[in-house]
């Protein structure tokens, strides 16, 4: 079956949805999701020959070559303006997912929702979101085979109000959920840095040392603050 990872993914494309998969490697998402009647129609696409032709196979055999259209190339560019509804970009990093849409930007309008599944720095994301007309819907952290992923569900408009820091680093829903994956996450995110920040103290002073220290206790003071409340 499907990983609890992108289970947790496809729970948020709506029925009927045309749906693009980039970087889909397996297209585990793209099959599932067409064979389960929860979307209509799906683009994956895959930069790489190896995952390409891994996703083409597993298509193949699932007989979902009608529905289901496996397309190489880089980013948005497999896809076209207006032709799916919804965006998933999984199990990158979240730099990675955050230039994929900035440089696919053209290929957005028409599309409502992006569902977008950063392994590690999921702010770069919410950053990117905000001044590009999208804000968070819902936000799930989970742990399986003892990593965390985050998933960020995206729609369009402003949110209330523009996301603080504090928010941008930690998720805003996730904050206000506060389950135990994250106090775990973050409890370990703040010992490592609490140990950086020992070992600059402990070097010699520089002036990169020096901005890079207060940038560390800048987040130290912000999660600590946040686990505390
Ligand atoms: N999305 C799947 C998942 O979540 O299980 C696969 C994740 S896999 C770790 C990342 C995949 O993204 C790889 O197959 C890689 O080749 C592909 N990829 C990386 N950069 C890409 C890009 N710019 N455009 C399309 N695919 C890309």
């Amino acid at each position: 079956g499907l990983s609890k990872r992108l289970h947790c993914v496809a729970n948020y494309i709506k029925k009927g949805m045309k749906i693009a998969d980039i970087g889909s490697d397996h297209a585990y998402l793209p099959t599932y999701s067409v064979k389960q009647g929860i979307a209509s129609s799906a683009v994956a696409g895959e930069i790489a020959q190896g995952p390409f032709q891994s996703a083409k196979d597993q298509v193949d055999h699932a007989g979902l070559g009608h529905l289901i259209d496996v397309r190489k190339g880089d980013g948005l560019e497999v896809i076209q303006p207006g032709e799916v509804d919804c965006i998933i970009i999984a199990g990158m990093g979240g730099p990675l997912i955050s230039r994929i849409l900035e440089r696919g930007k053209d290929k957005l309008p028409g599309v409502s929702r992006l569902i977008l599944q950063p392994n590690i720095g999921a702010e770069h994301i919410r950053r990117w979101l905000q001044p590009n007309g999208w804000s968070l819907t819902d936000e799930q952290i989970l742990e399986e085979d003892r990593k965390i992923y985050e998933v960020l569900v995206c729609d369009r408009g402003v949110p209330e109000h523009p996301y603080n820091e504090k928010e941008l680093l930690l998720g805003p829903l996730l904050m206000a959920k506060k389950g135990p994956v994250f106090i775990k996450k973050w409890s370990a995110e703040l010992k490592a840095w609490e140990e950086i920040l020992d070992h600059l103290e402990r070097a010699q002073a520089r002036p990169e040392t020096e901005k890079k220290k207060q940038e560390l206790l800048q987040k130290i003071m912000m999660v600590k603050e946040e686990l505390s409340r």
